[in-house]
């Protein structure tokens, strides 16, 4: 892997952890759908592999290929994105512990932080991360993790990675023990933005989104900077097991081959669907980060070296969402998002239902509100399908 790891990303995409196998030659990557490993003699396993739940080959060329894009010590890939996340809190944070969170999250994030992580003890302080003074603000001497999404899910706010690093780092030195920055890298993947070479300790990705990118496949991944944080993650991903299959390990590789092109597509979707939205009358609000209008345009130019495919508009109220979701012919009405075909949804009852509406309304997620995954069609016909739903607003 020595030559690949200074090429660019559209390079390791198709290239890193995928040498040919070394018995056949097979230029990808076979999925060994096997349980356990014959060992030569007792305590000598043949390659490193005893039980699959441990170490798996399609798993590991996976990881090897996670870990080369985010530039990390290691990866390790879970049986979805929530696996992830369970797996990494169980690895780094304990009773006691305390986190601060955007609020601005996936709404399983929410759900798994305060309806199952507080109940053994860990304590959430949900923060306005796009305002610095907020952060630092609410780290206490018992803060061990701040955890953002950037871009977040759905209202498209940015935190600066750098700058909460730096904060991470100023609270380590403080306290005297180790506080990490842990970064949903879901929405940008590592094509558009690199959170461990600004800063963060860890990246974490439900690969069911872009990095699978053909909504065939759930799982998740935990992208480690230091290869003693990767040994921790290792330890509980074998512990705890929510391991990604060896033929899931094989879609995501196979699909992450493609992510140079897909998100290519996907930001020229994004930015046209956006400036087209933008420019309509009819719509109150349109948030993505490549518009000039977005709060955060600066820090995305600076931060991000592409804007994506995600984007979300507020059309004012419940029933306009109605029409204009119910109008759509391209787009379809489904949860998820981040695959070539193209997404609607409506957070405040889909992907956030699980919030309260005060919770919601405090997080800018209005009954308005509607999410779009551009996905990799023609421009002119996605431009064409917000424009008939805008005609039944
Ligand atoms: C979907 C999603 C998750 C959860 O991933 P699953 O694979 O559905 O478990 C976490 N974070 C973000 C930003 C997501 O979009």
């Amino acid at each position: 892997m020595s030559e690949t790891t200074t090429a660019g990303l559209g390079t390791l995409c198709v290239h890193a952890g995928q040498e040919p196998d070394t018995r056949t030659g097979a230029v990808t990557v076979p999925i060994y759908p096997t349980s356990t490993y014959a060992q030569d003699a007792l305590g000598s396993p043949r390659a490193g592999f005893e039980y699959a739940r441990s170490k798996n080959p399609t798993r590991a060329a996976l990881e090897a290929l996670l870990a080369a894009l985010e530039g990390g010590a290691a990866a390790h890939a879970f049986a979805s994105g929530q696996a992830a996340l369970a797996s990494f809190a169980a690895a780094h944070l304990a009773a006691g512990d305390h986190v601060v969170v955007s609020r601005a999250s996936y709404g399983g994030t929410f759900r798994y932080f305060t309806k199952v992580l507080a109940g053994f003890g860990v304590a959430f302080s949900w923060v306005d991360t796009t305002d610095l003074d907020a952060a630092r603000a609410a780290v206490t001497p018992a803060t061990r993790l701040l955890f953002v999404e950037t871009p977040a899910n759905p209202t498209m706010e940015l935190s600066d990675l750098a700058a909460l690093a730096a904060i991470a780092r100023e609270a380590t030195a403080q306290h005297g023990a180790k506080v990490r920055l842990a970064v949903d890298n879901t929405f940008a993947t590592p094509f558009f933005q690199r959170p461990l070479a600004l800063g963060a300790d860890a990246v974490l990705h439900s690969t069911t989104k872009y990095l699978n990118g053909h909504s065939d496949s759930l799982g998740g991944a935990v992208v480690s900077a230091t290869a003693e944080d990767g040994a921790r993650i290792a330890f509980v991903q074998n512990a705890a097991g929510a391991i990604l299959s060896p033929f899931d390990a094989f879609l995501v590789t196979r699909g992450v081959k493609t992510l140079a092109l897909r998100m290519r597509a996907h930001d020229a979707n994004g930015r046209a669907v956006a400036a087209f939205l933008a420019a309509h009358s009819k719509v109150a609000r349109v948030l993505y980060p490549g518009l000039p209008s977005h709060p955060q345009h600066a820090l995305a130019s600076r931060q991000m070296s592409g804007f994506g495919g995600m984007l979300a508009l507020d059309l004012g109220s419940y029933d306009a969402a109605k029409r204009f979701l119910d109008a759509l012919r391209l787009f379809t009405l489904a949860e998820s998002l981040g695959g070539v075909e193209s997404l609607a949804g409506h957070p405040a009852s889909m992907s956030h239902g699980s919030l309260a509406p005060e919770e919601r309304a405090a997080r800018g997620i209005t009954d308005g509100l509607v999410r779009l995954s551009c996905g990799i069609e023609e421009t002119e016909d996605l431009v064409a399908d917000v424009e008939r739903g805008l005609g039944e607003v």
